[in-house]
């Protein structure tokens, strides 16, 4: 069974039971699990020319396999979800490592007791682990901000240091934010270990897809319930319709060539987008992304290296220690942050999470609340800040949902 593509004007609508927004692993899971257990006929809308949201890969003109979107690490504690994605595809097994630049100096990253030992010298640093022991326990996760409320002036010190060369500037450069002004969720998401384990995740489950997730988004994909209209984007092809005519009236039905559609929505984009931004546009980071290739068969010491004290750019990434491809030349890509800004040339990455724009976004999602059939889901829709595991792990709840309403 090959995917199935079809140019949007040749689409009959009441042929569909359900329709989908986004081929990322929100809409990719829910698409094939409508289809596949529900019997359904379901129409995917994707906006970009190719399908795989954010985890889309291609070989590059030097023949490497790169990742568009960012460098994107499968890891998780879930085995039904693993589980699920080992059905589209066979896995390597991978462990993802990542050092920062510290003045020329390689430190693992999170900061651990290798980590110590490096900035503070062996002697110094066996007396301060004692201590981080002592205090919150032996292989134990502390996030920046608990490790700063710290009264020790010895951990204070390690806690300073720490701030200052491993969270400052990068967080500076990721979010135009101080760690203090970011919401505590994301830098606990790189906690400081008080372990010799230099992994950057710790999750049971790691590992790469063998042939690149394209493949596996073309083998979920691939369902004969499932057609796909790629270059097509639901705000243009979408008919909203409203309670009534003030700025808040909730969202009565949705039309798409002038027919109405029943069935469930799956939306996984941003909800701002999808009404015009009416209440200003949600606030989110963008990403420029800057591919380097060399002909040589490695240039970074690991397969990310953060720039924690220098650059301009927060991250490098080769893909070549991603992916085991073996080759004689690497590619290795650089991330610039930066404010979202134009929907039109740009592609939101990262909600910035707080209170404020939480509000925000609670006011669009207010609109569809009335509309039974209209499911948001998935890191815009929802406007979180979630890996690929839990996605698939709430595609599929939802998915259950669905069916359960539709039996
Ligand atoms: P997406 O993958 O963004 O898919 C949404 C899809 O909807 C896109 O294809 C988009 O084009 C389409 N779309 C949007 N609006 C419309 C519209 N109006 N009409 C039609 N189509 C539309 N997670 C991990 O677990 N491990 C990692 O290592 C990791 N690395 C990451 C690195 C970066 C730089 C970023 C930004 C994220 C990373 N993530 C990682 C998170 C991961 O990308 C998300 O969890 C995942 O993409 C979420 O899937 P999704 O389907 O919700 O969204
Ligand atoms: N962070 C940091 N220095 C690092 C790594 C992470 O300051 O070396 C902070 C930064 O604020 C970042 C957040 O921790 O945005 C989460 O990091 P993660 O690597 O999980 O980000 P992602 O891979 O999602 O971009």
């Amino acid at each position: 069974m090959a995917l199935s593509i079809l140019p949007f004007n040749e689409v009959h609508i009441p042929d569909y039971d359900a329709v989908i927004v986004g081929s990322g692993f929100a809409g990719a899971v829910c698409a094939r699990e409508l289809a596949e257990r529900g019997g359904m006929r379901v129409l995917v809308l994707e906006k970009r020319p190719h399908i795989a949201g954010n985890m889309y890969d291609e070989y590059d003109e030097a023949g490497i396999l790169v990742h568009r979107y960012g460098p994107h690490i499968f890891h998780t504690n879930n085995q039904t979800v693993f589980n699920y994605v080992r059905r589209f595809t066979g896995w390597i097994a991978y462990q993802h490592h990542v050092l920062a630049d510290w003045y020329g100096t390689y430190i693992p990253v999170p900061f651990n007791k290798n980590s110590m030992e490096m900035v503070f010298g062996e002697e110094k640093a066996t007396h301060l682990i004692e201590k981080l022991i002592q205090t919150f326990g032996d292989e134990r996760k502390v996030t920046i901000t608990a490790l700063r409320e710290t009264d020790d002036p010895e951990l204070a010190e390690v806690a300073d240091f720490v701030y200052k060369n491993v969270f400052l500037y990068y967080t500076q450069k990721q979010w135009g934010l101080t760690p203090e002004e970011v919401d505590p969720s994301v830098t606990a998401r790189v906690p400081v270990f008080i372990s010799r384990d230099d992994r950057y995740f710790q999750d049971t489950y790691q590992g790469m897809p063998s042939l690149g997730y394209t493949a596996l988004f073309e083998e979920m994909l691939s369902h004969e319930g499932i057609d796909i209209c790629l270059e097509t984007d639901a705000a243009s092809v979408f008919d909203l319709e409203f309670e009534s005519g003030s700025e808040d009236a909730a969202l009565s039905a949705i039309k798409i060539k002038g027919e109405d559609i029943s069935g469930p929505i799956v939306y996984t984009g941003p909800l701002d987008e999808l009404f015009c931004g009416r209440f200003g546009r949600l606030p989110y980071r963008t990403l420029d992304f800057v591919y380097e290739t060399y002909d040589e068969e490695y240039k970074l010491p690991c397969a990310t290296v953060n720039y924690t004290v220098t650059e301009d750019y927060t991250r490098a990434t080769e893909f070549k220690r991603l992916t085991a491809q073996k080759a004689p030349k690497t590619t290795i890509m650089k991330e610039y942050s930066r404010a979202y800004e134009d929907p039109e040339t740009q592609i939101p990455y990262y909600a910035i999470l707080g209170e404020e724009n939480q509000a925000h976004y609670e006011r669009y999602r207010r609109l569809t609340d009335s509309l039974g059939n209209f499911h948001p889901l998935g890191r815009l829709a929802e406007y979180k800040y979630y890996n690929m595991d839990k996605i698939i792990e709430l595609a599929l709840a939802l998915s259950d949902e669905i069916l359960s309403q539709t039996k």
